[in-house]
């Protein structure tokens, strides 16, 4: 599996798994144990989840599914922005920590901001490093007025990553965020990657698709993951998903194929408005 440095040097993969929409039904339950542990399986160790999906169903769909590999992982999780304050995100981690059945999180991430007051975020994540229940942390939906407030506060400049909507119809990160992001070596982690595929739009995928002898899905996610500095976690509750996910990593687009996407869907001219999900 490719990797990227996050800041302090430690490898991640570029390609992981997301599971927004996870543990809400308990008729879908099997089938996403069964999906997250076949992507294990193949190499997609990075997983991941928020507090928020399914009220904590998707972090225990999670449990579910990686018992006794725990060690292969790289868990990322977020705390809700109504539980960041200092000791709010500590109580919020122990109840992921709990329902993942885990001493840790390898990334805890804000999921938003709401409040004025983002230090108490930080703050709540330094405890979390010092007690050892989280090993990294950073931000989601961030822009980049947004990241760098963070970065100046004291010890903020520790940021691991920033989680933001990003693929072939969102390139609004292209304006400025993700250019600092490099210079910094702060991998940008794309949710949504798969939006694309997923929507209307699809049909403008077909041709590229064709000559790579590939899905639509799959080139949109190949895209992606040809942004450097770019970590992509689709969500795919279905095994064969998974393995075309990761069929996505060895799919090289040309420069002709980049041109003819570049001009689909263009990317910003200049400093553009964050987009979310
Ligand atoms: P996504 O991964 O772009 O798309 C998921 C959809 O694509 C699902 O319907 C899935 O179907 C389908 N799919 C997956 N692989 C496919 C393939 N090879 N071919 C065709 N369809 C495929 O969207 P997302 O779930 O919104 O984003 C990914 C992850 O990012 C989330 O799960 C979550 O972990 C994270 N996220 C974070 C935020 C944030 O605010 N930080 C917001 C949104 C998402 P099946 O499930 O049936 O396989």
């Amino acid at each position: 599996m490719r990797t990227v440095n996050l800041p302090d040097g430690e490898p991640v993969p570029v390609l992981g798994q997301g599971t927004w929409r996870m543990g809400e039904s308990n008729a879908d339950r099997a089938a996403e144990v069964k999906a997250l542990q076949h992507g294990i399986d193949l190499g997609l160790t990075l997983i991941d989840t928020a507090e928020m999906y399914g009220e904590g169903g998707a972090e225990q769909v999670i449990r579910e599914a990686m018992q006794g590999r725990r060690d292969e992982l790289f868990l990322v999780s977020k705390v809700y922005p109504h539980n960041a304050s200092r000791s709010g995100v500590r109580e919020a981690c122990e109840r992921s920590l709990k329902r993942l059945n885990t001493d840790r999180i390898d990334l805890y991430l804000l999921h938003w901001r709401q409040s004025n007051d983002i230090a108490q975020a930080l703050h709540g994540f330094e405890d979390l490093v010092e007690a050892g229940m989280i090993r990294h942390f950073g931000v989601s939906n961030f822009d980049l007025a947004d990241t760098q407030e963070w970065c100046d506060l004291a010890g903020g400049d520790r940021l691991a990553t920033n989680q933001v909507l990003y693929n072939l119809m969102r390139r609004w990160p292209e304006g400025d965020l993700l250019p600092w992001c490099r210079e910094r070596n702060i991998p940008l982690m794309a949710y949504t990657p798969l939006e694309p595929a997923t929507s209307r739009v699809a049909a403008v995928l077909e041709p590229v698709a064709q000559r790579h002898d590939a899905s639509v899905a799959q080139i949109a996610l190949a895209w992606v993951l040809a942004q450097p500095g770019v970590i992509a976690i689709p969500k795919a509750s279905n095994s064969k998903h998974v393995e075309e996910n990761i069929a996505a990593l060895e799919i090289e687009l040309t420069p002709d194929d980049h041109a003819e996407l570049d001009r689909a869907f263009p990317p910003p001219d200049g400093p553009s408005p964050m987009e979310m999900n």
